[in-house]
């Protein structure tokens, strides 16, 4: 039996408007995506049956059944969290040293009382994880260069790095430093 039967034309989008179906390409073949024709919405919908949409199923249906998701390294982790809570890197005025990527980025970390070890300056590179962490280390101002592997097992700097943002985020201090 078919997935889903003439369902799919009858079912609502979950703000209640209508939807548009329409038949596409994917990895498992074809599907039925919906497009919401609320304009004020505008959620993509795969799931046929009524008010079983998965969180999932826009990827599950570009991506197919099987897909995990893509490995990533733990800078570049650290990098999608910090956006993810609201701060905003800015590219890094020179290029990354060791290996010269582009993709060097750089954040600025409000200063808290209190927090003498917070890191105030952090130039990342996406490409090959080369760190430099400016801030009080072992009491005095310093810039720490660390190689793409002191993140696989944190090394202190980047654990209070880490402890860092998830505080200032939790403080509504992710405001844009450079402006
Ligand atoms: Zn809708
Ligand atoms: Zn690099």
């Amino acid at each position: 039996m078919r997935r889903g039967g003439r369902g799919p034309l009858e079912r609502r989008c979950a703000c209640q408007a209508a939807l548009r179906w329409e038949t596409c390409e994917n990895p498992n073949g074809q599907g039925l995506l919906a497009l919401c024709l609320n304009p004020g919405c505008g959620i993509i919908t795969t799931a046929p049956v009524e008010g079983s949409e998965p969180d999932d199923g826009l990827a599950r249906f570009l991506l197919g059944d099987d897909s995990a998701p893509r490995y990533l390294a733990p800078w570049t982790r650290f990098w999608s969290r910090a956006i993810a809570l609201g701060f905003r890197w800015k590219p890094a005025q020179p290029t990354c040293g060791p290996c010269g990527s582009e993709l060097a980025m750089e954040l600025r970390l409000a200063p808290r009382s209190g927090h003498y070890h917070d890191p105030h300056r952090v130039l990342l590179c996406l490409a090959c994880g080369a760190t430099l962490v400016a801030g009080r280390i072992d009491g005095q101002s310093r810039t720490l260069a660390l190689e793409g592997r002191a993140w696989d097992e944190p090394v202190l700097v980047l654990r209070t790095l880490k402890r860092a943002i998830e505080e200032l985020a939790l403080e509504g201090q992710t405001w844009d430093f450079f402006s």
